[in-house]
């Protein structure tokens, strides 16, 4: 099982299609157990909005925080 780190590390080549097929069967794992990442992956998904809803339901582990608040300022930044 990979770590919440690992999961953020790979979720935009994830999104690209561009893991393989291990790796993506690892991150559909972890995915399956953990709401955080989810949100991240909505979040990531749309680009618009972070889902506050499914955040406030969960406790949301410091490094998926961190990760989210970069992916955020970053999509600031081009909005900008
Ligand atoms: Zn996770």
């Amino acid at each position: 099982m990979i770590c919440c780190k690992e999961c953020l590390d790979l979720l935009s080549d994830y999104l690209d299609g561009e893991l393989d097929s291990q790796a993506t069967a690892d991150l559909d794992e972890h995915f399956q157990d953990c709401p955080p990442c989810i949100a991240f992956l909505n979040t990531f998904k749309t680009s618009t909005h972070l889902c506050r809803e499914t955040l406030r339901q969960v406790d949301i582990p410091e490094v998926v925080q961190k990760k989210m608040k970069e992916f955020i300022d970053q999509q600031k930044q081009k909005n900008s």
